[in-house]
């Protein structure tokens, strides 16, 4: 009877992953013209300091606003962004646009771009970088780049040559996705970043697992040691973000001050942010 099941499973399997890959193949072809169509947009949230509810940072997320499919998320076209390439186009932009935008905030806000690992290989990103930061006039120190581990596994043996590069600039670089991956540590010896980001996997459990919550506070004393900014992600309750505090952690993203959202609904916030949910009111 199993076999039976088993056999009429790999039947029904067949026909789903052919319509999954025909839907890729789709989301492919329309990513390649998003750009030109105007399709792309930045949401923004907010990295906020606890102790102050001043807003620090604002992180740009990606958004496919699709004519037929409507908003499309970044988890499901940023992977195929990765595969085909079109990553470091349109990662390029999102550069470019992010910089521009955040030329119009007040200037302790900086801003926070994601590098895909591709962008992160290109020979010449130095030299991009501060070409965009010469053309839209940001100053280097307000803007931060995003990376996850992965960037650095790539073969190229000019990782420390181009990190190098990027402090020389004043541009800040932060670790995301922090303790997901397999040698998060390691990285942190080597490579010279400035900021660690707690994945959301981590917060999300912040006020159930001990385990957890012993890591976050490991991670916490080694930021501290090692002199590095640290963010929690994915922060959504007041529990969290008070278990938070109560590791010395005060830089927070997360839904409990505010999803991403278009940078016209943000604005009006930045210089003086009277609804972000006070330490207090925890
Ligand atoms: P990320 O860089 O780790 O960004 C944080 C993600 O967590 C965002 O998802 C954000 O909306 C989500 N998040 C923040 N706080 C909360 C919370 O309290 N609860 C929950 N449930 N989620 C929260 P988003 O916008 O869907 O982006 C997903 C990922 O896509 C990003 O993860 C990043 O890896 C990638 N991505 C987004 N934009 C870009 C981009 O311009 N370039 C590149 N290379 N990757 C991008
Ligand atoms: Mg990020
Ligand atoms: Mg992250
Ligand atoms: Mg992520």
């Amino acid at each position: 009877q199993a076999k039976a099941r088993a056999r009429g499973s790999v039947a029904y399997f067949a026909p789903a992953m052919q319509e999954a890959m025909e839907r890729r193949r789709e989301i492919e072809e329309d990513l390649r013209q998003a750009v030109a169509k105007d399709e792309l947009a930045i949401h923004y949230q907010p990295i906020v300091d606890s102790r102050r509810g001043v807003i620090v940072a604002l992180e740009a997320l990606l958004r496919w606003r699709h004519p037929r499919r409507g908003l499309v998320s970044p988890g499901v076209f940023i992977p195929i962004a990765e595969d085909t390439g079109l990553i470091v186009e349109i990662g390029e932009w999102v550069l470019r646009r992010a910089c521009i935008d955040a030329m119009a905030w007040p200037a302790h806000v900086r801003v926070a771009v994601n590098l895909a690992p591709l962008q992160f290989q290109q020979p010449d990103l130095v030299a991009r970088l501060g070409a965009v930061l010469r053309e839209t006039g940001l100053p280097p120190t307000r803007l931060e780049l995003e990376i996850t581990e992965s960037a650095f596994i790539s073969h190229s043996a000019d990782i420390e040559a181009k990190l190098t590069g990027l402090a020389a600039l004043g541009i800040r670089l932060a670790l995301d996705d922090f303790g997901t991956g397999y040698s998060s540590l390691s990285y942190l010896n080597r490579f010279p970043v400035n900021k660690v980001k707690i994945d959301q996997a981590f917060s999300r459990q912040a006020n159930e697992s001990p385990k957890t919550q012993a890591i976050i506070g490991a991670i916490s004393t080694l930021a501290g040691d090692l002199g590095l900014d640290l963010v929690a992600e994915g922060v959504e309750t007041h529990d969290q973000l008070a278990f938070m505090a109560s590791k010395n952690i005060f830089l927070i993203q997360g839904y409990l001050y505010s999803k991403p959202k278009p940078i016209e609904e943000l604005a009006p916030l930045l210089e003086n942010w009277r609804d972000a949910p006070r330490l207090s009111a925890a």
